[in-house]
């Protein structure tokens, strides 16, 4: 059922016609692929960058590294979930998988391919926190995408930070930003960009607003001009052309196989009601953050099977914002497994 060699030059074709400024091939694991050269290749070919997150298996070794860059990789990235081989790979549930990781990073640097690392943080690497973010902080890499737990598929619910704790990450990563020689974004968890305005309000006002730390190491890929969120500036595709909003959201628009990718995303009315901040519930519809923000819809639709429903995990309370009687009961969680 996997899209064939000739349906992913299609789409990477349409892609190219959508000026879509980053394709990423994740997984499983992109490499087991026979044809990823070949599309890779395709897609410098017509001007669309791509980026890849292969899994940190014995697959993924230097020539292969090597290879993905001279095929035309824009950017390679690797997981790292704990500051340790013992923490990572007990995360990752693969022992030798921290190793693996740290020598891609180093091969990638040796053929000039930037890197990117993404983390997730959940319950089972909080207390890691800091010696995780010295780590990443050691490395020569472009970006740090860090990932908040959305508890679905293998994410269980008792591993899902609460609202406080999303905070300590925001203001660790935040310190972090001023000095760091790579970028910092943040994935489904999209009032980290209410934490930066606040921290940058504040620090205006009492005159103590830096700029970006100098030399930070570039890659052609660039930074989203404006907030990304499930739907909006942001379309995952399955292995075998199903359209989702997001790979933590399991609602699907409908196929590139009988769609164009354009179409869906433009008219679909699943996409055109989440890029909608007017349909967004509870203190998230009343948050002066809203366009910017927004909430998780993946993490709502996870608690609660409403993807417009008020982000889960969020501490601030909007001005004015009066909770309704009715939303002050214990919601009955709807998480949903397996997606
Ligand atoms: S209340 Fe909702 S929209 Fe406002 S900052 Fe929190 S998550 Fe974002």
């Amino acid at each position: 059922m996997e899209l064939t060699t000739d349906e992913g030059k299609g789409l990477i074709d349409q892609i190219a016609a959508m000026n879509v400024p980053v394709f990423v091939l994740a997984g499983g694991d992109p490499i087991k692929r026979q044809d990823l050269f070949e599309l890779i290749a395709h897609a410098r070919k017509v001007g669309v960058r791509i980026s890849l997150t292969p899994s940190a298996t014995p697959l993924l070794t230097r020539v292969i590294v090597f290879r993905l860059k001279e095929a035309g990789l824009a950017r390679l990235a690797v997981s790292l979930d704990g500051a340790s081989a013992a923490t990572h790979d007990r995360f990752r549930g693969m022992a030798g998988s921290f190793a693996r990781t740290l020598n891609a990073i180093s091969w990638a640097n040796e053929a000039g391919l930037p890197v990117q690392i993404n983390t997730t943080f959940s319950r089972r690497n909080i207390a890691e926190m800091d010696e995780i973010a010295a780590l990443v902080e050691s490395l020569p890499i472009t970006l740090w995408s860090v990932f908040l737990l959305v508890p679905t598929g293998r994410g269980k619910l008792d591993h899902l930070l609460n609202a406080d704790e999303f905070e300590q990450v925001f203001a660790r990563i935040y310190r972090l930003s001023k000095t760091a020689k790579f970028d910092i974004k943040t994935t489904e968890a999209q009032h980290y960009r209410r934490y930066l305005l606040q921290q940058q309000v504040a620090e205006r006002k009492a005159g103590v607003l830096a700029g970006p730390a100098p030399g930070k190491m570039a890659d052609t890929i660039g930074r989203a001009p404006r907030g990304l969120n499930d739907g909006k500036g942001f379309i995952f595709i399955s292995h075998t052309g199903e359209v989702f909003p997001s790979g933590f959201l399991p609602l699907t628009a409908a196929s590139i196989r009988r769609q164009s990718l354009r179409d869906i995303y433009r008219e679909s009315p699943l996409f055109m009601r989440l890029r909608d901040t007017s349909m967004l519930e509870g203190k998230c519809g009343a948050c002066e953050f809203k366009e910017i923000c927004g909430g998780s819809p993946a993490r709502a639709y996870a608690l609660t099977g409403n993807a417009c429903a008020e982000e889960p995990c969020c501490s601030y309370i909007p001005r004015g914002y009066a909770r309704p009687a009715a939303l002050n009961r214990p919601a009955t969680l709807h998480v949903l497994q397996g997606a």
